[in-house]
C-alpha cells in the first residue's frame, strides 16, 4: 500500500493544506485565510474539518496515511508538538497543539517550525536529492531561506537538528558586524539585517540616488522596488543591479564559509526572494566561499537554488509525517 501524509503550512496570511505521496508530490490541495479564523478555538475547527476531507479523500484512493505534519511559524517543542507562540497570529500562547489535533483526528500529528520543515522537504525531494551525477541523496544540508526575515533549517546525517531547546538553527540571527544595520531580533548587524529582502530594497534605493540605473526609471513610472525587480534590470543588462546581485552574493558567500568550516555540508540550499537573482547571486555566493573556506570543505559543497517553490511548506511538512517509520 502507498504511502502519503497531509501536510499543513500555517502562515500568517493563508494556511495551505495538502495530500501529499511518498514522493513528495502534491495529490490534492486546500487552502483558508488565516484570519478567517479568528480565535484558536476556530482554527483548530476549522484544520480539524479540512484534515478529515484530506484523510477521507487518501482512504478513497487506496492510500495508507502516515500522519498529519504542521509546520508553524514560530519556536516548538517538537518532542511534545507543543507551540509557544506564533509572533504573526494571537491566541496560540502555550498550545498543545499535537495532542490536541491527535485527540481529535486519531491519527499521528508532527508538528516543527516552517523553515525546519522547508529544509526536510527540500533534503527528502528538492535540492537535497540525488543528482544525476553523484547518485546519492545528501546527508548534511544547510537551508536558507531568505525573504523578508532569514529561516534556516540544518539537516544533519539525514535529520533535522534541532538543538537541546529545538531552537537551533536561528541561522540568520548570527552577527556578522555588530556595528551594522538593526536586524528585527533587536540586535544589530546580524546576517538577516544584510541580505534580508528589507536590507536589500533599502540599499538599492538609497544607492540608487547617486547611479545611473533603469531602475530609476522605473520606480518612477511607479514600480515597486523587489528583489524581483533588480532582478528583472540585471537580466536587461543593468550594471547597477548585476554590481547589487554580486555585492550581496559576496556578502552571503564569506558568511556561508563559516558555516561549510563549521559543518562541512554536502549542500546548501538557498530559497526565497533574494534567491531569486539566480547565477547571478550563486556565482559571487560560489566564488567568496570557494575563497574563504577551507579547501576541505569548499571542493566539497554545492550551492543550489531551492527547488520546491511555493510548495516548500507543504511538501515539507508533509515530510515531517512521511519521515517517520510507520
Ligand atoms: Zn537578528
Amino acid at each position: 500500500m502507498k504511502r502519503a501524509a497531509i501536510g499543513i503550512d500555517i502562515g500568517g496570511t493563508n494556511v495551505k493544506l495538502g495530500l501529499v505521496d511518498e514522493r513528495g508530490r502534491v495529490l490534492l490541495r486546500d487552502t483558508f485565510r488565516t484570519e478567517h479564523a479568528r480565535s484558536r478555538t476556530e482554527m483548530l475547527d476549522k484544520l480539524a474539518s479540512h484534515i478529515a476531507v484530506l484523510a477521507a479523500e487518501a482512504r478513497t484512493r487506496g492510500l495508507r496515511l502516515s500522519g498529519v505534519g504542521i509546520g508553524a511559524p514560530g519556536p516548538i517543542d517538537v518532542e511534545r508538538g507543543y507551540v509557544y507562540f506564533f509572533p504573526n497570529i494571537p491566541g496560540w500562547k502555550d498550545t498543545p497543539l499535537k495532542k490536541i489535533l491527535e485527540k481529535r483526528l486519531r491519527l499521528p500529528v508532527f508538528v516543527d517550525n516552517d523553515a525546519n520543515a522547508m529544509a526536510l522537504g527540500e533534503s527528502l525531494f528538492g535540492a537535497g536529492r540525488p543528482s544525476a551525477g553523484s547518485g546519492r541523496a545528501a546527508r548534511n544540508i544547510i537551508f536558507l531561506t531568505l525573504g523578508t526575515g532569514v529561516g534556516g533549517g540544518l539537516v544533519i546525517g539525514g535529520k533535522l537538528f534541532h538543538g537541546s531547546t529545538f531552537s537551533a538553527a536561528e541561522i540568520g540571527h548570527m552577527v556578522v558586524d555588530p556595528a551594522g544595520p538593526l536586524c528585527a531580533c533587536g540586535n544589530r548587524g546580524c546576517i538577516e539585517a544584510f541580505v534580508g529582502n528589507g536590507y536589500f530594497v533599502r540599499e538599492v534605493r538609497s544607492r540608487l540616488q547617486k547611479e545611473k540605473s533603469i531602475l530609476r526609471r522605473w520606480v518612477k513610472e511607479g514600480k515597486e522596488l523587489t528583489p524581483k525587480l533588480v532582478q528583472e534590470a540585471a537580466k536587461q543588462g543593468d550594471a547597477f543591479s548585476k554590481a547589487q546581485w554580486k555585492r550581496t552574493g559576496e556578502r552571503l558567500g564569506t558568511f556561508l564559509a563559516g558555516l561549510a568550516n563549521l559543518l562541512n555540508p554536502e549542500r546548501i540550499v538557498l530559497g526565497g526572494g533574494i534567491a531569486l537573482g539566480g547565477e547571478l547571486v550563486l556565482a559571487p555566493v560560489r566564488a567568496a566561499l570557494k575563497k574563504k573556506a577551507f579547501p576541505i570543505a569548499s571542493r566539497f559543497v554545492k550551492v543550489v537554488p531551492a527547488v520546491l517553490g511555493n510548495d516548500a511548506g507543504l511538501v515539507g511538512a508533509a515530510a515531517l509525517a512521511l519521515s517517520k517509520r510507520s
